[in-house]
């Protein structure tokens, strides 16, 4: 049986007139990562913050766990792991020094604490970064100590708000490709934020596409393309051999065709079905032949392009 960790239900923050979470239905199933993926100021901190009980929602519920997050933030904070967009650490002490500080704080005796960080710290790959003074660490190298501390109390969920910003491409990779081994490793849920779609999709089971403070679409990336595009026309691109010039007529009279437009030589085919067998059996009988055809399906860019951009 699946059981859901995390369960947001017409959750909803105002801040004065200005609605920046507008009634957010979600859940999220134990193991599962998911992204929140939106343009900036669509609302994902907020609804961050209002899951850790750091923020009161105007209306609506947020459990974790089957606990309230407003009203019990303190046993919600026990199993939630939690890296703010911007982590601080205590820069003239090392990355070492301050994992043992941090599992400190969180009750962990003095030799547990520096065998526990020791272990963290090669989990996340910084095992020849240890004694190096936090000040000097690269922003890379900084999200992967605060994984390691976020990792200290042994959370059942970890949520992290835009982990990969400002990091360089392969960091961000090899970032990705962590959070996705611990939790498919240690069962571990991942709730993360981010604006960068293709990030997005490496690494997460579901994703929703949070806009203007509204869910406007969740699923896998092949969900969300159906759900985003469904009302849309299928396009057919046709390149002829030679030039036919009563060929677009031709394809115009075909039943399920919508629009066709010729562009350098290319014939855009805008269609309400799939007429790809139609469309080249045209071509060849008209005598100008096929050099190429293609259908476009739409992707992850479309989706960019269309909500993001
Ligand atoms: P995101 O994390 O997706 O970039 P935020 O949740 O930070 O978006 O912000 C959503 C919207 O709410 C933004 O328009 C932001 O300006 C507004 N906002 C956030 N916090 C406050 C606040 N404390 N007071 C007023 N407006 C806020
Ligand atoms: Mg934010």
């Amino acid at each position: 049986m699946k059981t859901n960790v995390i369960e947001l239900v017409g959750l909803t923050k105002r801040y004065g007139s200005f609605t920046a979470v507008d009634h957010l239905n979600l859940t999220i199933g134990k193991g599962e990562v998911f992204g929140l993926l939106g343009p900036n100021g669509a609302g994902k901190s907020t609804t961050i913050l209002m899951l850790l009980g750091l923020t009161e929602p105007t209306e609506g519920s947020v459990e974790v766990c089957g606990i309230r997050s407003t009203s019990h933030p303190i046993e919600v904070k026990r199993k939630v792991g939690y890296l703010p967009e911007d982590v601080g650490f205590y820069d003239d002490l090392t990355g070492l020094e301050n994992l043992i500080y941090m599992a400190r704080l969180n009750s962990i005796p003095a030799q547990t604490a520096k065998e526990k960080a020791l272990r963290l710290l090669e989990r996340v790959g910084l095992q020849n970064e240890t004694n190096k003074k936090t000040g000097k660490y690269s922003r890379g190298m900084r999200q992967r100590l605060g994984l390691a501390e976020v990792l200290v109390k042994s959370p059942e969920i970890i949520i992290l708000d835009e982990p990969t910003s400002g990091i360089d491409p392969a960091g961000v990779r090899e970032f990705m490709d962590l959070i996705r081994r611990l939790s498919k490793e240690e069962g571990i849920t991942v709730l993360f934020s981010s604006h960068h779609l293709h990030q997005v999709q490496q690494v997460c089971d579901r994703v929703g596409l949070f806009v203007k403070g509204s869910l406007i679409a969740e699923g896998n990336i092949h969900q969300l393309s159906q759900k985003l595009f469904s009302g849309d026309f299928l396009t057919i691109k046709a390149k002829t051999a030679v030039e036919q010039p009563s060929l677009q007529a031709d394809f115009q009279k075909l039943k399920g065709v919508h629009a066709v437009r010729l562009q350098d030589g290319t014939y855009f085919i805008e269609c309400t079905e799939d007429v790809t067998a139609v469309i080249a059996e045209t071509a060849v009988k008209s005598g100008a032949g096929l050099k190429y055809l293609q259908k476009t399906e739409y992707g992850l860019d479309d989706i960019y392009n269309r909500y993001f951009s």
